[in-house]
């Protein structure tokens, strides 16, 4: 047996994170147990930087909102480390009338959730972006989404967290949850190593599903492989997340020229499972959407491909929960792909969680229990 304390936290991803950096900003005494001998090697670091409100689930969309206007703008200053947040819009781009009335959906459902976005026509989306196909006919814009980078986001927590006296154990594997009394008061690494806290938060992306077994909880989710790549540096082009209707790809470029683009090609649930480059197809399929709708970046070169796995949930959106019948226990997992964009905020709401207290905002969407026999 070794060290007790106050929460333990499995996964040292943007969400583990962010949850470590708000409990030891309480003044909690926090642990961070990482499998792998990385901080963010997870989908976190992976991801493609979106900070989008735009086309969210409902239920998600109050997380997303408080995120942007409350945490989003100073987070740079809060973790000492410029995470690189633009705040200058997401353009959904469309093509054809069936892409327009998918973007309309999209617009009437964040109207009905408060957010400030609109469909606009072709000469204002180029105003916006100029640059872009004579085929786009109009767009989704949301003006107060944006990007960040996902790797210092990750990494910033990390730091913060760490100044704050938080403990990260890297190469820790943890295989099993174990009950004292009925409350969940253990975590077993691979190692045979016992640690023990007051709470513990699984944070573990996909694995959280393997782990919550321990103690007899099943999240319906399972992973997907999805793809991003980097190209070489070109001149400042756009500033906006861009996306379309179809989903065929999504992308931003970096502060230092980089193009970073990520986008479906149909085959994700079928992927070679743990292959971290990914298959190929995926680059191909994304670039052939790229040039269909930006063809100034005919020829630009890509100069890396990566791969990383979503938790995605059986109805798209995550827990995050204290479960009623594990007490001890706090869930975070089945973020489906939009994890990074609300991490923030769902740092906050997991540390009031972890503490008992009430969360600022209503996570009743978000319950383990909703889950219920389908047929
Ligand atoms: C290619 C790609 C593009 C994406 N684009 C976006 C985007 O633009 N916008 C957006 O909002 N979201 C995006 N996402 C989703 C986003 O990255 C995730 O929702 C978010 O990173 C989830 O964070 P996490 O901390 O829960 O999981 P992860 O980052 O996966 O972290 C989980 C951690 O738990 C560790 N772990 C697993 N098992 C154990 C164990 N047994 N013991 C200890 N540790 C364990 C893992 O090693 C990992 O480090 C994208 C994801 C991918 C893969």
């Amino acid at each position: 047996m070794t060290d007790t304390f106050d929460v333990i936290i499995i996964g040292a991803g943007v969400i583990g994170n962010a949850t470590a950096y708000y409990l030891a900003r309480r003044g909690l005494k926090v642990a961070v147990l990482e499998k792998s001998d990385h901080i963010g090697g997870g989908a976190s670091a992976r991801n493609g930087g979106g900070v989008r409100q735009s086309g969210r689930h409902p239920a998600e969309l109050p997380l997303a909102m408080y995120g942007v206007k409350n945490l989003w703008p100073n987070l740079s200053a809060e973790l000492d480390l410029d995470v690189e947040y633009y705040r200058a819009g997401n353009l959904r781009l469309g093509k054809t009338g069936a892409h327009l009335d998918i973007l309309a959906q999209l617009v009437q459902s964040a109207e009905a959730g408060g957010l400030d976005m609109r469909l606009i026509g072709a000469v204002e989306a180029r105003g916006i972006c100029p640059g872009l196909a004579e085929e786009v006919i109009g767009a989704g814009w949301c003006p107060s989404d944006g990007h960040a980078n996902p790797l210092l986001v990750t990494l910033g927590y990390y730091r913060a967290a760490r100044r704050l006296g938080a403990r990260f154990i890297s190469g820790a594997e943890v295989v099993e949850l174990r009950k004292i009394r009925g409350r969940v008061a253990e975590v077993v690494t691979a190692e045979g190593e016992i640690r023990s806290a007051g709470r513990v938060v699984v944070a573990a992306g996909y694995e959280s599903r393997k782990i919550l077994s321990s103690v007899g909880l099943d999240v319906p989710m399972h992973p997907l492989q999805v793809e991003c790549l980097v190209t070489e540096e070109a001149p400042p082009m756009f500033c906006q997340m861009l996306g379309t209707a179809m989903a065929d790809f999504y992308g931003h470029q970096s502060r230092h020229g980089s193009f970073v683009f990520g986008g479906s090609h149909g085959y994700e649930a079928h992927a070679f499972y743990g292959q971290p480059l990914g298959t190929s197809i995926a680059a191909s399929s994304v670039c052939r959407a790229i040039i269909g709708y930006l063809p100034a970046l005919r020829e630009i070169k890509i100069v890396r491909v990566w791969a990383g796995w979503l938790d995605e949930c059986a109805d798209h959106i995550p827990v995050i929960d204290n479960p009623a019948e594990t007490p001890g226990l706090t869930v975070a997992c089945g973020f489906s792909g939009h994890g990074f964009g609300i991490a923030p905020v769902v740092g906050i709401l997991l540390a009031a969680l972890a503490t008992e207290e009430t969360p600022v905002l209503d996570l009743s969407a978000f319950r383990y229990d909703r889950f219920r026999a389908q047929v």
